[in-house]
């Protein structure tokens, strides 16, 4: 197939919910990707903060064709090991006692929802449902975790939403403590928005929604989809602040590509789940807990989580030389999701950085978002600022 006629071909047959740009990749390794020409990018995307470790890392690559050819699939009926030795990792460098596989972000936040619901009742004994989420937050697009979204545009044309969300500004406790009724059972946020444009709130906030949380016995869920698995230099954000939630989601890089979510709990919270309350068929297959154990496992051999960070710090630092053009507002983030806020649409910029072999993001239209695999090389974020640099002279 020649690069032209994919888009028409993908078009004529593949559901229309993506603006796909016209290109296709063939091959990636590290934080390069090639497409059909042969022409290489340097991507500062990651498929959406997934493909931490750099595409088709070989531990990964070697653990997926291992497992590929021993078992790929039982179902959890029976007892495999790699999930067993994930899990056991997981709750080894975590919070959590127990945790539940599933297959994605969107999947991961139906399970916390859902084990809040049932932990309200069945263990509290109480009549208490609702949960209270963010403005400008993203949990995923099934209907609970559309509902829980704080975007409306998310939510367009598929009312009525589930019942039971409250959404408040990202950031003001005074608001979510007002939201808070005796029919609330839990309060769910991401430690670092992501789709919201990377919107990193106050430690001192963090706290003050853990204390409230304790003072009225509501569950504090954080959702790290984007933010776990040392993307923030941290394995998990919530160490940056030291606030402990009761459920954590993950998924995105949790598998470096391979489809998988999770939820962590403390047994006294997971224990409302029992056999038959939740379950979903793929979750923690031995192929992708295998995989995933690798990509665990290859975070430590390589010090990632400190990588992450080092060279989330220069990245923001070379980023911050660009303040001096009117346009941009503010560089924030965490480790290796950094977004730069900017007066103008982000669009064309992305745009012309693809044109030039540069592949990055642009969420809320106006925050350019940088979420490069964490084997990013200083020489390779030297060649992005100075054409972002032009860029931003340009940018009107
Ligand atoms: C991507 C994302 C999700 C949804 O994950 P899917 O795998 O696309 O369902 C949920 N929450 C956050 C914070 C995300 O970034």
């Amino acid at each position: 197939m020649t690069t032209t006629e994919l888009p028409s071909r993908a078009n004529a047959v593949i559901a229309n919910t993506y603006a796909r740009y016209p290109i296709s990749f063939v091959k990636g390794e590290g934080a390069t990707l090639w497409d059909t020409e042969g022409k290489a990018y340097t991507d500062f995307v990651s498929g959406i903060a997934v493909c931490n470790l750099g595409h088709c890392h070989p531990a990964v690559t070697r653990a997926v064709s291992g497992q590929a050819a021993d078992l790929v699939h039982v179902s959890n009926l029976f007892y495999t090991e790699p999930q067993v030795r994930l899990a056991e990792w997981l709750v080894s460098r975590s919070f959590g006692d127990k945790v539940f596989f599933c297959n994605s972000g969107a999947e991961a936040n139906e399970a916390a929802i859902k084990l809040a619901r049932k932990h309200a009742k069945e263990v509290r004994g109480t009549k208490r449902y609702r949960i209270v989420t963010m403005e400008k937050s993203f949990h995923g697009r099934t209907m609970a975790t559309l509902s829980a979204t704080g975007q409306e545009k998310i939510r367009k044309g598929f009312s009525p939403v589930l019942e039971g969300f409250d959404h408040v500004p990202y950031g003001d406790l005074a608001a979510l403590r007002k939201a808070v009724t005796e029919e609330t059972c839990a309060v769910m946020l991401e430690p670092i928005q992501g789709e919201g444009g990377v919107r990193v709130p106050d430690a001192e906030y963090l706290r003050g929604v853990r204390r409230l949380c304790d003072e009225t016995g509501l569950l504090l869920i954080f959702d790290e989809v984007q933010t776990g698995i040392a993307r923030t230099g941290r394995l998990f954000a919530y160490e940056h602040s030291g606030v402990v939630p009761d459920i954590l989601s993950l998924a995105k890089a949790l598998g470096n590509g391979l489809p998988i979510g999770a939820i962590l709990a403390k047994d006294s919270v997971m224990q409302a789940f029992g056999p038959g309350s939740h379950a979903t068929t793929f979750g923690g297959t031995p192929l992708v807990t295998a995989a995933s154990l690798a990509v665990l496992e290859t975070i430590e051999a390589e010090g990632l989580v400190l990588r992450a960070e080092e060279m989330g710090r220069y990245f923001m630092e070379r980023l911050g030389t660009l303040r001096r053009h009117p346009v941009v507002r503010e560089v924030r983030g965490a480790g290796l999701l950094i977004g730069m806020e900017l007066s103008v649409d982000g669009g064309p910029i992305v745009n012309a950085c693809l044109e030039k072999g540069f592949i990055i993001n642009c969420a809320q239209g106006n925050v350019l978002r940088f979420v490069p695999p964490l084997v990013i090389t200083k020489q390779e974020i030297d060649l992005l600022i100075p054409l972002l640099d032009t860029l931003l002279e340009d940018a009107v």
